[in-house]
């Protein structure tokens, strides 16, 4: 028996931790920001007959440029864009979760002599993938409220001329949300790639356009999307990205072959046919999450304004405590480490109702 201490291990990955909330059997999880509502029984069914046709044939590998599950996507995006803008399946790529996305573009774009700036706290993730493919972290700083103004953003890009650029809109853990003139600002300012990180655009308002609408002429802007947070598919490990054709064919150096199993595009295409059903949750969700903002600070916690499908609220003299607390009532939600503060993930109504009603157990209004 060795230690990882004993193994020759790379001298950047000793001593660090591997990331992961705590994974725990508990009645209501509102601690990694997924849809708490399963998936509606028919597409299910849907879904498990094309996984079923799907494995008649895993004898062979499956197709490496996933063609059905792009065009799919681009099905599912233009909707929001300009007829003139829509996007094609070149525009596409996946991969499995946006966190394979992030690292392939880190291991294309970055990688030993080149940075990425980013703006904590922000999806710790980002710095994990940096550290991953050897691209040096530069840590930004946000204005008041964790907002990034564009004046901010360019100021960063000139001080640090970072490769790469990483904005998280809607921001996790603060549910703050990024302007479009913030991400144009960031594009002039920088000859690098600017990543922008929409897992939670779903969950965004209608007066909050997606990155995605800025991309016609714009090559260096690639904009992360996931099926794991509005499209309720957070097992089923699928991300993907819109960008210029050109980006995706510097992915395709770095892809593992075959990265996408035939049945991961199976059963992402099938759910992409249910869009409807499947996002009929968003508006739920969106509810549940302005009533956290209502509710909150009624308990004497404080909250940001959030733009997904969670909550930063402050005010808490001892997280941890209140983390155990809630644990001991089957309630698990999330200690991102800022101090004072939990995330809390809007779920259903009556996970809603029981996480507002433990907390009041527990911290009486005065
Ligand atoms: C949850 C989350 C993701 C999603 O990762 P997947 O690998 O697609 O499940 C990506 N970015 C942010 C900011 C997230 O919070």
């Amino acid at each position: 028996m060795v230690n990882l201490s004993d193994l020759p291990i790379r001298d950047d990955l000793r001593g660090l931790e591997p990331y992961g909330a705590p994974q725990k059997p508990v009645r209501i999880a509102l601690n990694v920001n997924e849809n708490s509502h399963p998936i509606p029984e028919a597409v299910a069914q849907d879904i498990v007959e094309s996984l079923a046709a799907a494995i008649l044939t895993v004898n062979r590998y499956p197709d490496r440029e996933f063609t059905e599950l792009r065009e799919s996507l681009a099905r599912y995006l233009n909707p929001g864009l300009p007829a003139d803008k829509a996007l094609t399946a070149d525009n596409l790529w996946a991969a499995n979760g946006s966190n394979e996305v992030l690292q392939q573009i880190l291991q294309a774009f970055g990688g030993p002599g080149r940075s990425v700036l980013a703006f904590p706290p922000t999806y710790s993730m980002h710095k994990i993938l940096a550290s991953g493919t050897g691209t040096r972290w530069i840590a930004g700083e946000r204005d008041a409220g964790y907002e990034i103004s564009p004046e901010t953003v360019t100021r960063w890009i000139d001080e640090t001329t970072p490769d790469l650029v990483f904005l998280c809109a809607p921001n996790n853990p603060t549910g703050t949300g990024v302007s479009l003139e913030t991400i144009e600002a960031a594009y002039n300012a920088t000859d690098g790639i600017v990543v922008v990180d929409e897992a939670y655009a779903e969950f965004a308002g209608d007066d909050e356009p997606s990155a995605i609408t800025l991309l016609d002429g714009r090559p260096r802007l690639l904009v992360s999307r996931t099926m794991s947070k509005a499209f309720a598919f957070a097992g089923a490990r699928v991300g993907y990205l819109a960008a210029d054709p050109a980006v995706n064919d510097a992915l395709r150096l770095v892809r593992l072959p075959y990265h996408l199993s035939a049945l991961t595009q199976a059963a992402a295409v099938a759910a992409l046919r249910h869009t409807p059903e499947m996002l009929a949750m968003v508006d739920d969700i969106r509810g549940q999450r302005d009533r956290l903002l209502v509710e909150l600070p009624k308990l004497g916690y404080s909250v940001l304004p959030s733009s997904a499908n969670f909550v930063l609220a402050g005010g808490f003299d001892d997280p941890n405590a209140t983390f155990e607390a809630l644990l001991q009532r089957d309630i698990l939600v999330r200690d991102i480490g800022i101090e004072g503060h939990l995330r809390i993930t809007a779920g259903t109504k009556a996970e809603t109702t029981a996480l507002l009603d433990a907390l009041a157990s527990l911290r009486p209004a005065t």
